[in-house]
């Protein structure tokens, strides 16, 4: 059997970039700069390979401007490479190991990574989850809550809202204080009002329900998890033990200001995920084509590195 990894484009960066042309430009080049298609690639020895420029605005691209790679100095098969280990692995990398694997420094795996989170962060349009006759589930839980080393103070827990259609997508929210009026908002615009939603029992959660064609509540601590195989919270609670498994196994420690990146990465995984239809390629190529404009989004959150 062939390995994914004997393909060009984890080796040869010209293999490398028509693969992220192919995937940021399906229907041909566009110019980042002022969005028109009327373009021409500059060919010949005086110019870099990929280089285009524009015929209206006049400027000069390549595929990587305005994407989480743009002014990179990692080679675009590195990035490919990292993309899909980050993709084909269900709990998640670690930047060590990634490291171990791409050669270079901690610092760099690490940042790398951190973009090619923001690429698998998915736009939530309202209303996306659940519809006529299906359910969404809906659960939080806590991450976090360890110190690095003993002389530090064990930040806080902080909690994840996850809402899941069953058979189908996860969304997942940091939510810095669970109350019935933060979590309404996120969930009313999320589901559609025509869904059944499951719950706990939790007191935050009647008022919301009303809302919806139906609501079913599972008592945990009476083991009641299952009713007639439709009133349960199996589905999320599985998501969640991947997402922990991955957060505690894997990455140990996940500060506030990360987490978000974190569940954006699980829930890529989870939304490309095989029993949906998807391969490792396949889920690798739809991550690629999200790093074109995510650059500012990265920018604005603070972090920068020179790599
Ligand atoms: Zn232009």
């Amino acid at each position: 059997m062939p390995s994914h990894l004997d393909n060009p484009i984890f080796h040869d960066d010209n293999a490398a970039r028509e693969w992220f042309e192919a995937r940021i430009w399906p229907d041909g080049p566009f110019c980042p700069h002022c969005g028109t298609v009327t373009v021409t690639r500059l060919h010949g020895k005086a110019h870099r390979p990929g280089l285009f420029q524009c015929n209206d605005c006049r400027e000069q691209f390549t595929v990587t401007v305005n994407t989480v790679c743009e002014r990179s100095k990692i080679p675009l098969h590195k990035w490919c490479m990292a993309i899909y280990l980050l993709n084909s692995s269900k709990k998640g990398m670690s930047a060590l190991q990634m490291q171990r694997m791409m050669g270079g420094s901690y610092k760099t795996a690490w940042f790398m990574m951190h973009r090619i989170r923001e690429a698998m962060r998915e736009g939530k349009l309202p209303g996306g989850l659940g519809g006529q006759n299906k359910v969404v589930e809906v659960d939080e839980t806590y991450v976090g809550g360890k110190a690095r080393n003993r002389k530090n103070k064990v930040p806080p827990k902080t909690a994840v809202l996850s809402l899941v259609e069953r058979d189908g997508s996860v969304r997942s929210f940091h939510v810095p204080h669970v109350s019935a009026t933060t979590l309404r908002t996120i969930i009313v615009t999320q589901v559609n009002r025509a869904s059944y939603l499951m719950t706990d029992e939790s007191l935050v959660y009647p008022s919301i329900g009303d809302e919806f064609r139906g609501h079913g509540t599972v008592n945990h601590s009476a083991e009641e998890y299952v009713r007639a195989h439709f009133w349960h919270t199996n589905t999320v609670e599985n998501y969640f033990s991947i997402l922990k498994r991955g957060i505690i196994g894997i990455y140990h420690h996940v500060s506030e200001t990360h987490l978000h990146r974190y569940t954006a990465e699980f829930d890529f995984r989870y939304n490309h995920r095989v029993a949906l239809g998807y391969s490792d390629m396949q889920r690798t190529e739809i991550a690629a084509a999200g790093i074109y404009g995510k650059r500012l989004t990265y920018r604005r959150a603070g972090q920068r590195a020179n790599i």
